[in-house]
């Protein structure tokens, strides 16, 4: 019946113009004017039984010649008083309005209002893929060596997806990046690099994946721990989500709480708390590390990656920072990073009862 009397719904040809013929006494108010809605659009709302109460903007309009009187007209001077009780209201929104950005605006975070990390301390460095690392913390990883620190590399894929080439397949090109981090852990000073070796692109967060990453850290029981920030709101690679979602997960509370992958006691593992975690590729940093004198060595070992690099040498490399000092002179050379502390009191361990004594387990040379 709708369709037959307005056949202009849902088309998207402006509706015809009202021929202004006199409508009977007693027939049915008309529709109040629209404009045509598109294809597929959402319905119109079903048509109110009772007049509303006529809402004060439309009160406050010229009404132009030849328009449909409003549904109820209401006596002037109530009318008045009405306009200018909802203009009163109106202005104290609007006034509210400016005032509210100012007071819900909460200060943003200064990337050097937090402290230094103390050292030297031992940290894990947990990765996606060879380079990763390197490219995005290898300047503080560097800085870290060089005061004594102990870092260990745990890389979660060799990165055998990651070419061009039509000739490379997957395992000559996973042997070839693993020697290339190696390589670059070298020139830092790391400790020790590890690979996990899920195929690059296959990680998911899984309860596989963040049982080794657990067990590695209550095996070498880091104090810091560097990984990608899981949950950066712009685009990533699923990799470096899934590593970084994995790692955060296993550092709280997993790590510390020993009925989580229970069999490690059996190797002599403990729990352990984790107390810094920086978060690399972060969109909102909010920690700061100057790298300016370590910028060379960060350099020296991205440039161990040749097969990540296409052909770009140190040259081009110093040359960007020429031109970055022409533009901001004397600006120092930060890595960036979302910094979680976890400053929460290590679990004591509690007395065993007499009654079911539990052997204390062996500690694995750790480290
Ligand atoms: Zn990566």
């Amino acid at each position: 019946m709708d369709d037959v009397r307005r056949p202009w719904r849902g088309l998207a040809h402006p509706r015809p113009r009202r021929t202004g013929v006199a409508r009977p006494r007693g027939a049915r108010t008309p529709p109040p004017r629209r404009l045509p809605r598109a294809r597929g659009a959402a319905p119109h709302r079903p048509r109110r039984t009772r007049p509303p109460r006529p809402p004060a903007r439309r009160l406050g309009l010229p009404v132009p010649p030849g328009s449909r009187p409003p549904l109820v007209q209401l006596p002037h001077t109530l009318a008045d008083a009405l306009r200018r009780s909802m203009s009163k209201g109106k202005e104290k929104r609007q006034k509210k309005k400016r005032q509210q950005p100012e007071a819900s605006v909460a200060p943003q975070p200064q990337p050097d209002a937090l402290p230094p990390i103390q050292g030297p301390a031992r940290a894990m460095v947990i990765m996606a893929h060879p380079d990763d690392a390197d490219f995005l913390c290898a300047g503080t990883v560097a800085k870290w060596c060089a005061e004594g620190w102990e870092v260990i590399y745990v890389v979660v894929t060799s990165g055998d997806k990651g070419t061009h080439d039509p000739a490379m397949h997957p395992e000559k090109l996973a042997a070839i990046r693993e020697e290339e981090q190696r390589e670059a852990c070298r020139v830092l000073g790391v400790k020790e690099c590890i690979f996990l070796g899920y195929p690059d692109g296959f990680t998911s967060e899984s309860a596989e994946l963040r049982g080794q990453i657990v067990r590695l850290l209550r095996l070498y029981r880091p104090d810091v721990v560097i990984t990608w920030d899981a949950f950066r709101g712009t685009f990533n690679h699923r990799d470096h989500r899934n590593v970084g979602q994995a790692t955060m997960d296993a550092i709280y509370p997993i790590v510390r709480d020993r009925l989580f992958y229970q069999h490690h006691e059996h190797e002599g593992l403990e729990s352990h708390q984790v107390n810094e975690v920086l978060l690399a590729g972060a969109d909102k940093p909010d920690y700061s590390v100057d790298i300016t004198d370590y910028w060379e060595k960060k350099i020296e070992a991205i440039l161990c990656h040749t097969s990540q690099l296409g052909g770009r040498t140190k040259e081009d490399f110093l040359r960007e920072r020429a031109e970055r000092e022409k533009r901001e002179p004397g600006k120092p050379i930060e890595e960036r990073f979302r910094r979680w502390s976890i400053r929460r009191p290590m679990r004591q361990p509690q007395a065993a009862a007499p009654a079911e004594p539990r052997p204390k387990p062996q500690r694995a040379a750790a480290g």
